[in-house]
């Protein structure tokens, strides 16, 4: 193969990985503001037409999926819930030959009521984001009174059958790091699988600060003093998370140490943004525009090449801790987390 040339096959980089999970931000926008991802006021949000319609999406899924070797795809956002096509769309993929797996990344505001409905369209997980379980201490990292809605949207997942229903809380300094047991347990008690996410430089207001954030080490810290914590022997894959077992299991906790034991190496994934771009990475500094292609005519074999092209360049790593990082200019909210 030329080195500067992708291959033929699937989503390949020049590092020899292969992308098949596809994060699809569907909306920029949400109805929290939590402080480590959005300032107060909001953002300057996507213009309407610059948004994929159902149909793009479901177009451009269908290319990474028959075409790309994609066999999960992830609906995020902002937040998906709000985005009025997503139970059409979810079953779109569903019919879509291979079947991917669908997964969702929400905050769970309303899943009570749309759970049953996107699990009969084909939705197959949930992950839930949840910090706190202080209804204070909600208010002030999401600036928004939604705790008892969230708590609702993980109750409603776990009726409607999905499983597992996966919590993700990122701690901060000072705000909710005393937190990690409390939640552990509220998890354990539900049945949910709780992992904890390092914060990332991924803030719209450019805030992040490596020596302020609370790293992975510090949170197994505070938990093995309440929990007798083991490696999990299931192998971790492309996985994200880091797993043990605990109190000798089944039950697991999972730590997301993307800062201080990135796993870049393994990465699988590929993201299009609502936008219609193509992302390598989280941190990429560049996008590859398919929306563009798209409406002006791109055929499928077309776009796929695109795709791959883009997925091509992607970087060894996030460099976060390299002296030259640059924080992408699109915050979290409008990659898609
Ligand atoms: N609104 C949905 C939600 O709340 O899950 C989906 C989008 S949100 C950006 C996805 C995940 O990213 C959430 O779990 C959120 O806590 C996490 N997140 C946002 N900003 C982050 C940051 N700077 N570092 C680490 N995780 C972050």
């Amino acid at each position: 193969m030329n080195a500067d040339q992708p291959n033929a096959g699937g989503l390949v980089d020049r590092y020899g990985r292969t992308a098949r999970s596809l994060r699809v931000s569907l909306t920029d926008k949400c109805n929290l503001r939590c402080t480590y991802c959005m300032p107060a006021e909001g953002l300057p949000w996507l213009a309407g037409p610059d948004l994929l319609t159902d149909d793009e999406v479901v177009r451009l899924v269908g290319v990474a999926v028959r075409r790309l070797g994609v066999t999960e795809v992830r609906f995020t956002g902002g937040e998906p819930l709000i985005r009025p096509g997503l139970t059409r769309i979810v079953a779109a993929v569903a019919a879509l030959a291979p079947r991917p797996r669908i997964s969702l990344t929400t905050n769970g505001i309303g899943l009570d009521r749309v759970a049953p409905a996107l699990v009969a369209a084909g939705l197959d997980r949930v992950n839930v984001s949840l910090d706190t379980l202080d209804a204070d201490r909600f208010v002030r990292l999401t600036r928004r009174p939604r705790l008892t809605d969230v708590l609702a949207g993980l109750a409603g997942a776990a009726a409607a059958g999905l499983r597992p229903v996966k919590v993700n809380a990122v701690l901060m300094r000072g705000v909710n790091d005393d937190e990690a047991p409390a939640l552990l347990r509220f998890a354990l008690a539900h049945g949910y699988e709780l992992r904890f996410i390092e914060q990332m430089p991924l803030d719209a207001q450019h805030g992040w600060d490596r020596s302020a954030m609370v790293t992975a080490d510090e949170i197994l810290t505070a938990l093995t003093g309440a929990f007798d914590l083991r490696p999990d022997p299931v192998v971790r894959g492309a996985t994200p998370a880091e797993s043990w077992l605990v109190d000798g299991g089944p039950a697991r906790v999972g730590v997301i140490a993307s800062v201080t034991r990135p796993f870049c190496g393994d990465c699988d994934r590929t993201r299009l943004t609502a936008d219609g771009q193509v992302r390598s990475c989280l941190f990429a500094t560049s996008e590859s525009d398919l929306r563009g292609a798209l409406r002006a005519g791109a055929d499928d074999v077309e776009l796929a090449r695109r795709w791959q092209r883009a997925m091509w360049d992607k970087a060894a790593g996030h460099g976060i801790d390299d002296p030259t990082f640059l924080q992408p200019a699109r915050p979290m909210s409008a990659i898609g987390g």
